[in-house]
């Protein structure tokens, strides 16, 4: 079943994508949204042209085995392929933590794919009502905050993420995301600032910082137990 999972790329050593750990990331192929800062738009597509192979991926990570310590299911969207669980079983199954990155796009498979990892970087696009406008499609903000619901509930270590661009975010929706997030417990969470080199949409403007910004570091930093801000 796991060999039906479609990888489009493989990061062979990070220690950046799971918290305290050595792990590679698999970057599973396909993605149902179309956000307009994705860094990885060769993946959006069902189909990749450099699909990597179970078998392979298998026998890189029984090469690999003492030598990692976990695996990131990362994307696209991972959650969307049905080999997803029999594939972080496998993994599992070799000795490795089990890594997911997703944005939850559809509920009830995030909540799946969440009981079988051992820690989720959960993406949170916006609030539920904006969304669209950086995704593309309608009633994502709506599927984004549910599977936030459902991950929140699993019991599942996490980090709640979001990626701002300054034309498609500002000061005070980050802060009312911010009150949301808190509002649902939410305990982590960090502001990644986009990578503007690669994205989706090339017409996106380049944006300036906003002026009030070391400001809202310092207040997200008091307000979370675990807060942290990515500026690459
Ligand atoms: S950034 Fe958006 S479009 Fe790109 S993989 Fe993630 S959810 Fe999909």
């Amino acid at each position: 079943m796991s060999r039906a999972l479609r990888v489009g790329g493989l990061v062979p050593l990070t220690t950046l994508d799971y918290p305290g750990l050595l792990a590679c990331v698999l970057f599973c192929q396909g993605c149902a949204w179309q956000c307009r800062y994705c860094h990885n738009p060769q993946l959006i597509a069902p189909r990749g042209e450099h699909e990597i192979a179970w078998s392979r991926i298998m026998d890189f990570l029984k090469r690999r085995q003492g030598l990692l310590q976990a695996v990131v299911f990362s994307g696209g969207e991972a959650t969307l392929q049905g080999g997803l669980v029999p594939a972080m079983e496998e993994v599992r199954q070799l000795g490795f933590r089990v890594g997911l990155h997703s944005a939850g796009i559809k509920p009830w498979a995030f909540a799946w794919a969440a009981k079988a990892a051992d820690w989720v970087g959960f993406d949170i696009k916006a609030l539920a009502e904006d969304a669209e406008l950086i995704t593309g499609v309608s009633g994502s903000g709506k599927a984004n905050w549910r599977s936030l619901e459902h991950l929140l509930a699993s019991g599942v270590d996490y980090e709640c993420r979001t990626t701002v661009h300054w034309h498609l975010l500002d000061v005070e929706r980050l802060w009312t995301i911010a009150e949301r997030l808190q509002s649902f417990g939410v305990e982590h969470f960090a502001v990644q600032l986009v990578r503007s080199e690669r994205m989706l949409d090339p017409t996106l403007p380049r944006v300036a910082a906003p002026a009030e910004v070391e400001e809202l570091w310092q207040r997200l930093g008091q307000m979370f137990p675990h807060f942290v801000l990515r500026k690459d």
